[in-house]
């Protein structure tokens, strides 16, 4: 069980939220940047931001996957080897749209 203040607990919930944003801000660029590359610089460049955005969607990944839930203290998204990317806690149920 995590021990935080309320500020802090609030803190590392709206972290949590921060990093799915992050994530699927990646996740939805793919196809705009992409053909964007396409167009100013040609496949050489489609290729590259092709590679960055996979080294972006797996940093995203892992900062979601391994966020730590502030009342449990357990992976928020993680239960064994799957992972959900849903709102709530998959241990406790805390909710991400639990506000201060
Ligand atoms: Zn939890």
């Amino acid at each position: 069980m995590a021990e935080f203040t309320t500020q802090e607990f609030y803190e590392r919930l709206a972290g949590i939220r921060l990093r799915r944003k992050f994530l699927w801000s990646v996740f939805f660029s793919y196809i705009p940047v992409i053909w964007i590359a396409l167009k100013i610089g040609g496949d050489g460049l489609a290729i590259g931001v092709g590679i960055f955005w996979l080294i972006l969607a797996s940093i995203g990944g892992v900062m979601v996957s391994f966020s730590l839930c502030p009342r449990c203290g357990n992976r928020f998204h993680m239960k064994g080897l799957s992972t959900s990317w849903g709102s709530h806690c998959v241990h406790c149920k805390l909710s991400l749209k639990e506000r201060s």
